[in-house]
């Protein structure tokens, strides 16, 4: 047998009023959500996304084969190997980050002495092929190259956050 609130309830829709009330009071709010692709949702300049190894203004490579940012890796995704080059200076001849292990923690960019190894804003990657998933050193450095500017600006606005 319904009690007396249960059959007030159901005479004068007071549940369903209730639930229009809400619809009704979010109906004239702002957008939460975004139609992505098209719009995007503004990212921090720490955001952890795709890597990249970066150059100095004249060309040469940052990197100097410390294994820093290998050792650090919790994930043992970044794979170096290192000899001396011709200048005499510690050179990577293999650097590969497999992307299917690294977990973005960004610790590598953390450990690296020199902000060689960064992880850039550049989210909206794809592999379509076996073997993709391998960062090598060229490809690393091909992102630091194109993507300089954003990652050096990136790098000064994380600076002034500290
Ligand atoms: S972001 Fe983390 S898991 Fe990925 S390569 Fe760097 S240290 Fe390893
Ligand atoms: S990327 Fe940085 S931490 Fe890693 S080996 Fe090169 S200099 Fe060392």
């Amino acid at each position: 047998m319904p009690s007396f609130k249960n059959l007030y309830k159901m005479f004068t829709l007071s549940e369903l009023r209730k639930g229009l009330g809400v619809t009704f009071r979010n109906y004239f709010r702002k957008d939460v959500t975004v139609q992505y692709p098209e719009e995007k949702t503004p990212q921090s300049a720490r955001f952890r996304g795709l890597h990249a190894l970066r150059r100095y203004p004249n060309g040469e490579e940052r990197c100097i084969a410390c294994k820093l940012c290998e050792a650090v890796c919790p994930a043992l995704a970044i794979t170096i190997e290192a000899e001396p080059s011709d200048d005499g200076t510690r050179r990577t001849t293999l650097y590969d980050i497999d992307l299917f292990k690294c977990i973005y923690c960004g610790f590598c960019e953390e450990a690296c002495p020199v902000d060689a190894i960064v992880e850039t804003r550049i989210h909206e990657y794809h592999m379509e092929e076996r073997g993709e998933n391998i960062m090598t050193k060229e490809r690393l450095l091909a992102v630091g190259d194109k993507y300089e500017t954003m990652i050096a600006a990136d790098k000064a606005a994380d600076a002034d956050y500290r």
